[in-house]
């Protein structure tokens, strides 16, 4: 077993607030299939979640103004303990354990925190554990005005060691133009460079929880691109084509961020 996981590629999934909430509440049918996911992803590669939706998860339960930030924080203060209840209620149906780390983005700029945090990481994963990284939102609101994690997965990703990240989003892949606007846009399925360009579209997100949108998710490949990770995008409503491609190997639908040389 423990050589087995020496052999193991790291991935880290990162799923964003549209995927986990709807109308309000915890969109609990879409967490139970994602924790699915995770646990079959588990038997192939060392899984590390970063997981939004702490606002969501808290507005359910209290309903106070989200949009001034103080109230955010704490409504993400409320929220962030339930979702680790339910991720843990749901793993533990397939005999996994969950564990919380909070990060802020600060973490990420001193070597000496990112190697304890990694430290922390590699025990939990050694010991089976899948670790479960948000945003310190009460403390630390740069995510939480812009970024919905996805730059945090980023370094996640890069910081820790593993090889690829996978965005769970409300779309299934990064579009020519708006697919919401524009009806003839296609879908890349690979994408080798970023342009300078591609990262000034309005940073346009569609609700009410999501920071986001479509420049974040640019800006964390690019991030992985330029330290030659890979990024892979897909929807996270229907997980049929994120299955596919890293259960079976098999590339349906989603989009794949890879460097040429790599
Ligand atoms: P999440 O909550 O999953 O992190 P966001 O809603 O913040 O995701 O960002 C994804 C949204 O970005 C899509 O639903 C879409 O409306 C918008 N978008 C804008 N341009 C594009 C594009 N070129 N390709 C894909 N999505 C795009």
């Amino acid at each position: 077993m423990q050589l087995k996981r020496l052999e193991m590629k790291r991935i880290v999934v990162k799923v964003g607030s549209h995927v986990l909430s709807q109308d309000g509440e915890l969109a609990r049918d879409r967490i139970a299939n994602l924790v699915s996911f995770l646990a079959d992803l588990g038997e192939k590669y060392e899984v590390i979640l970063v997981s939004s939706g702490a606002v969501a998860a808290g507005y359910s339960k209290l309903k106070i103004d989200r949009y001034t930030l103080g109230n955010r924080q704490a409504i993400a203060a409320v929220g962030q303990p339930y979702l680790m209840s339910i991720y843990a209620k749901e793993l533990s149906s397939f005999g996994i354990l969950s564990a919380q780390i909070l990060l802020s983005a600060s973490d990420f700029d001193s070597r000496k925190r990112t190697k304890h945090a990694k430290c922390a990481i590699d025990t939990l994963i050694k010991n089976g554990v899948i670790p479960i990284i948000n945003e310190n939102d009460a403390t630390d609101i740069a995510e939480l005005v812009f970024g919905d994690n996805d730059q945090m997965s980023a370094h996640v990703a890069h910081y820790f060691d593993a090889k690829e990240l996978i965005i769970l989003s409300d779309i299934d892949g990064y579009y020519d133009k708006d697919p919401r606007v524009f009806e003839d846009a296609v879908m890349k399925k690979r994408v080798e460079v970023i342009k300078a360009s591609e990262l000034e579209i309005p940073a346009v997100s569609n609700g009410t929880f999501a920071t986001g949108g479509i420049v974040t998710k640019l800006k964390a490949a690019k991030f992985l691109l330029d330290n030659k990770k890979e990024m892979f995008m897909a929807s996270g409503f229907d997980l049929r084509d994120v299955r596919s491609y890293f259960l079976h190997g098999e590339h349906l639908g989603g989009t794949h961020f890879k460097g040429r040389t790599l």
